[in-house]
């Protein structure tokens, strides 16, 4: 069988060429602050690509790197002001936070109407509603991956593995949404689920969000089915000049051939957080200006 790889640049480039347009005629640029404590390396690498992907589309952008031993008091301040500054239209609070600090305490700081990330209590809680303002980017990316290549979730029955509040519980509650590009019938699986090959292997789409390199391979998914895979692991690579290398929470390398679809990692899901993140800035200020979707 061949499997048709689900890259996300294409989607990302298209959702970026989108964006431009929108910026080009818009009566301001949509304006995004990062705000990252602490020293974790992934995150910095993550938020110089949030940075970038700002710079491609035009909008106005700001982080403030705070160091580690920050009080949280300073933290909820600093979004505080974010809060109030009318060039501000999203806020991404870059997460793991250090562990002094309460991440929940300062994700619900963040004004809902700012809340880019779709993390806020009170954006989880319209999309449990079914009337979702924002959604977290990376099921908000999934879906629209899986849409850009007419794979169709209606009817379906997927197998979200993993339950996190960042990917697999949001994406389990997007995908089960009755709307044109959901409607599937979902399982969300996690660390207590018994037999969960059984229910992988039997599932039509697995998504995988699990973190543990390699997990599921050909005994856990079954022949033919559409394979999302958001895990980025990396691991030692002592053939590679860098000593490491990424790979994803399935077993690439087994699946190819063996399943329909499969999201390469690096370059499948990981593109798309991006777009959406920024897709969700636009809308934040759009909604702000009274524009409509298109600008
Ligand atoms: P978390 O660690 O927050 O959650 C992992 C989830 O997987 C938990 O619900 C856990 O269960 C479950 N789990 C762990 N091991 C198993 C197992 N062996 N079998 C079944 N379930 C298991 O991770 P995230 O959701 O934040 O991230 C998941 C992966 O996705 C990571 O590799 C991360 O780097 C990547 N990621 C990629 C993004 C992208 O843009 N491509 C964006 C965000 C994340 P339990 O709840 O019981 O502990």
């Amino acid at each position: 069988m061949d499997t048709i790889l689900l890259k996300g640049k294409p989607v990302r480039d298209a959702v970026f060429a989108e964006l431009k347009v929108k910026v080009a005629q818009a009566p301001r640029k949509p304006g995004l602050a990062v705000v990252l404590v602490g020293d974790d390396p992934a995150s910095a690498v993550y938020v110089s690509h949030k940075e970038k992907g700002c710079e491609e589309v035009g909008f106005h952008h700001v982080t403030h790197r705070l160091p580690a031993d920050t009080p949280e008091g300073n933290v909820l301040d600093l979004v505080g002001q974010l809060n109030a500054d009318p060039a501000i239209d999203g806020i991404l609070v870059q997460l793991p936070m250090p562990r002094k600090i309460n991440q929940e305490k300062v994700l619900g700081a963040v004004d809902p109407a700012k809340d880019v990330d779709g993390f806020h209590p009170v954006n989880l809680g319209l999309l449990v509603a079914g009337n979702p303002r924002f959604v977290p980017c990376t099921p908000k990316g999934i879906l629209r991956l899986l849409s850009y290549y007419d794979i169709s979730m209606a009817g379906k029955n997927v197998a979200v593995v993993g339950r996190s509040v960042i990917v697999g519980r949001p994406l389990s509650l997007l995908l089960s949404l009755k709307r044109e590009d959901a409607n599937a019938t979902v399982t969300m699986c996690h660390s207590g689920t018994r037999d969960l090959a059984a229910i992988t292997s039997a599932a039509d789409v697995v998504i995988a969000a699990i973190g543990v390199p390699r997990a599921l391979g050909t005994n856990e998914i079954g022949k033919g089915a559409v394979v999302v895979d958001v895990g980025i692991n990396r691991i030692d690579a002592p053939e590679r000049p860098k000593g490491t290398r990424l790979v994803g929470d399935v077993d690439a390398d087994a699946l190819k051939g063996h399943v329909a679809a499969l999201t390469p990692v690096p370059g499948g899901v990981g593109p798309m957080t991006i777009a959406m993140l920024l897709e969700n800035t636009w809308e934040a200020m759009a909604g702000k200006e009274g524009l409509d979707e298109n600008g």
